[in-house]
């Protein structure tokens, strides 16, 4: 890096951890380059995704909090159909209320586009592009692109999600990082023939549940697919094909609306099926290169509550960046420090969590059925210590936020100088 200009910062990847990563480098002097493989921000298909107060906190300072409360997915009523147990109406509020004093439910593509827009004018976007390879240079990175001409960095940071481009080039091959934790997730987009304002519908047999919900803010619903198969299945991850044939086979004779969702899945205009692994990396930082959210430590989709881990990543890394003035060799073993013990928990929380959302027997599933009614009957707080102590829950809502801004003044913004610390 030249004296006196920013550091070049490239970031692989712009959902969450990406855009945010982006944000906060800027705020810092840095200049950070965003480049996606999709060929525009994504807006069809995705999934509700949850934050919780601490990642709550993070959107606040960002001044994004009306921008994300206006985009809620308003969810009101939880409705479970369970084998034996007759329906449980929950109040979505309430239920959530036992797990988080204070939560956001909003569709991962709304929120991307809110970070998106918060940072489009001041930090270069790529779209349609993938970084082939990765140089390991001593005083900066070469990167070549799939599309584009080859260019050099300062840092490369991997924001591209569980099956990650940067950490696969710098680290190795997947599997020796990721552990299934059993389940399989599914997500389709669907016709709301339910006309579902408001509401999710679960229904659950032992080993496989269905829920489907409608975002108030789009016409149509999801329709989402979890189970846990005795064994591990056999599928090609890009054979769409046949991971439908895989849900036909699964979820063929559980009733309910499955047949009418399943002979949806040929028409959805988005499609998503993946395993439920957790990553397990000792090390998220390898030289000028780290990895940040889902790409460095996905706890498990569909069951870690993910999105704030990814959020909060974001902003702990560029916050940690600023504090060592720049210096990656402090800085990233300072995030990893500061984010090693919530990941921790979240891959905890993730491996109970895959047994309490899809139930394995009717024993099980007769206890959750308890469970909700218990949670439905207390009031948030007494739920809230009740879970607690029962299931770990606040793990996303226990992290000190601390303040990187605070301690930044004029001066030493850019990455040239060391910051106090918060
Ligand atoms: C079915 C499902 C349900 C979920 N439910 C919840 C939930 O209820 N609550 C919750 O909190 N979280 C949930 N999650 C997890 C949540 O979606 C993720 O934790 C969160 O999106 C992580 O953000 P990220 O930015 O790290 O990665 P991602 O959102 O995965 O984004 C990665 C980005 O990198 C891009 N990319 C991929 N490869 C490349 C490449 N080669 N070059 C450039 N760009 C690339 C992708 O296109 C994408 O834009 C769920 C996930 C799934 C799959």
């Amino acid at each position: 890096m030249s004296e006196g200009s920013a550091m070049r910062i490239l970031i692989s990847g712009a959902s969450v951890a990406g855009p945010v990563l982006a944000y906060w480098l800027n705020q810092y002097g840095y200049r950070p380059t965003v480049v996606e493989r999709a060929p525009t921000l994504r807006k069809t298909g995705g999934h509700a995704v949850d934050l919780f107060r601490p990642s709550l906190r993070i959107v606040e300072r960002m001044g994004l909090r009306d921008a994300v409360l206006d985009s809620e997915v308003g969810t009101e009523r939880v409705t479970f159909l369970m084998e034996g147990a007759g329906p449980i109406r929950l109040d979505h509020h309430s239920a959530l209320g036992v797990t988080s004093s204070e939560h956001v439910e909003i569709m991962r593509d709304d929120l991307s586009e809110i970070f998106y827009d918060a940072t489009r004018d001041d930090v270069e976007y790529v779209f349609g592009d993938s970084i082939a390879s990765i140089g390991d240079g001593r005083d900066e990175v070469q990167v070549t692109f799939e599309r584009g001409s080859p260019r050099s960095f300062d840092l490369v940071i991997g924001a591209d999600g569980l099956h990650s481009n940067v950490r696969g080039l710098t680290f190795g091959e997947e599997r020796a990082f990721s552990r299934h934790l059993g389940g399989y997730v599914a997500v389709a987009t669907v016709p709301d023939h339910l006309g579902l304002s408001a509401e999710m519908i679960t229904m659950a047999v032992p080993g496989r549940v269905l829920s489907m919900y409608s975002p108030r803010h789009l016409d149509e619903a999801r329709a989402i697919f979890m189970f846990r198969p005795p064994g591990r299945l056999d599928y090609h991850r890009r054979d769409t094909a046949r991971q439908k044939e895989l849900l036909l086979e699964h979820f063929g004779g559980i009733g309910w609306e499955a047949p009418r969702l399943l002979a949806e899945l040929d028409r959805a205009p988005a499609f998503y099926f993946d395993e439920i692994t957790q990553l397990r990396l000792d090390s998220w930082s390898r030289g000028r290169v780290s990895l940040v959210g889902d790409a460095a430590y996905c706890p498990g989709p569909a069951v870690g509550a993910s999105t704030s881990l990814a959020l909060i990543g974001a902003y702990v890394l560029a916050g940690e960046l600023a504090a060592a003035g720049g210096d990656h060799t402090a800085a990233f073993p300072a995030y990893e420090r500061e984010m090693a013990g919530y990941v921790r928990r979240a891959r905890t929380y993730a491996e109970r969590m895959v047994k309490q959302v899809i139930p394995g027997t009717r024993a099980q599933l007769w206890a959750g059925a308890q469970t909700m009614r218990l949670v439905g009957a207390l009031p948030a707080p007494l739920g809230r210590a009740l879970s607690k102590r029962v299931n770990s829950m606040g793990v996303h809502e226990n992290i000190e936020i601390k303040n990187y801004l605070g301690s930044l003044d004029g001066h030493h913004r850019g990455g040239r100088r060391r910051l106090p610390r918060a």
